[in-house]
């Protein structure tokens, strides 16, 4: 396959109605114009500005030589037994992201992407086992929404979305930013879920912001001695400030933090483990999300997952402390899409590296 040169047609998606508006209306003319484009970039998921025939042909033509429409192209897609799709998708550059379509009932819950590949080289993570790639723009990040929503329209606008497929959204705000300004005029903030390794300069940021999506917090273990061997962000951002910064957090009347706790058979599943828990989050308004491990092959044999027992036990515990706890399903994990086995691998572009681990 020859390379195809890359596109230097500026991106319309990711831009915001403004930002659209001073790029479009000396070209379009009127105002109007500009909101039929918004419509059918974000309401109607259009690829291709063939398909805005709203507009006169010429200038459907002149802003296709102009501009292009980032939705990415799927370059496969996998469908679990269980109904999960999950989607590799290529970006302009040649990276490729996953991103997974998860139905529940009349539900479906997108699990997103916010860099190809990541740095933070969590032990427990395939993503970071592969290493950095780069930051998405919000047009690579909206796409991968409106991809999956013209590859699966049933799944209408009764969407969540989370911030939980690739990469570490912290670090990447400048993308996820805009990108949730836009898709939250469709997809209500209480829908849409961020969840961080704990990089407290972006919690700040985040909680600087007008309107905020929920947050998760991917926490893993309630020491900083076991919670710096899973994740190496915990050398930077130990776990007494990572707790300051999250009790100031604003949250909205009835909103909580959610808390992610992966259960790792005899690592940090005892009684004692739920205990330490527990009086870490006390007086917070949390929830806990517990996630039995997912093993992969990539990751040897350190991811298993306590027994169905242990895992009721350490829940029980939880519940008995008052905290509202529940236990995410696995999904998708026969065609490697369930959390932590999202990884593109084999068709990073060159000059994509493996983190060294240091942090
Ligand atoms: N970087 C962000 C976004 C990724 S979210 C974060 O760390 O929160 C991905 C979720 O899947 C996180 O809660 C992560 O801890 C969890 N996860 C990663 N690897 C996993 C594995 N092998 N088994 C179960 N959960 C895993």
């Amino acid at each position: 396959m020859t390379a195809r040169a890359p596109d230097a047609r500026p991106d319309l998606l990711g831009q915001t109605r403004d930002h659209l508006e001073a790029t479009l209306l000396p070209i379009v003319g009127k105002r109007f114009r500009v909101l039929q484009v918004y419509d059918a970039l974000y309401q109607r998921a259009a690829a291709e500005f063939a398909e805005m025939t709203e507009l006169a042909k010429p200038l459907r033509t002149e802003l296709a030589e102009r501009f292009r429409i980032g939705v990415p192209e799927i370059e496969e897609r996998r469908v679990s037994s269980d109904g999960t799709r999950k989607y590799l998708l290529k970006l302009e550059d040649g990276a490729s992201v996953e991103a997974v379509d998860i139905p529940d009932r009349d539900r479906h819950t997108l699990c997103i992407s916010s860099q190809a590949g990541c740095a933070l080289a969590c032990r427990f993570c395939v993503t970071g086992f592969w290493g950095a790639g780069r930051s998405l723009t919000a047009g690579e990040i909206i796409g991968q929404v409106q991809a999956i929503r013209r590859d699966d329209p049933p799944l209408g606008e009764s969407l969540n979305l989370v911030f939980m497929g690739m990469g570490e959204p912290l670090l990447n705000l400048e993308g996820i930013e805009p990108a949730i300004a836009i898709l939250s005029e469709s997809i209500s903030l209480r829908r849409i879920t961020v969840s961080t390794a704990g990089v407290i300069p972006g919690i700040e940021r985040l909680a600087a912001w007008e309107r905020r999506p929920n947050l998760a917090v991917s926490l893993h273990a309630p020491d900083d001695a076991r919670r710096s061997e899973l994740m190496p962000v915990n050398k930077s951002y130990p776990l007494a400030d990572l707790m300051k910064v999250l009790r100031k957090y604003p949250l909205e009347p009835r909103r909580r933090i959610t808390f992610e706790y992966i259960l790792l058979d005899g690592f940090n599943d005892a009684p004692g483990d739920a205990d330490a828990l527990a009086k870490l989050l006390r007086g917070m308004s949390a929830k806990i999300n517990l996630i039995p491990a997912n093993p992969d092959a990539v990751l040897g044999d350190r991811m298993v997952p306590p027994p169905a027992a242990t895992v009721a036990a350490f829940q029980q515990r939880l519940l008995d402390h008052g905290y509202t706890t529940t236990v995410r399903k696995r999904r998708g994990d026969d065609v490697s899409a369930a959390c932590g086995q999202l990884r593109a691998f084999a068709r990073q572009p060159r000059g994509f590296r493996r983190s060294n681990l240091s942090f």
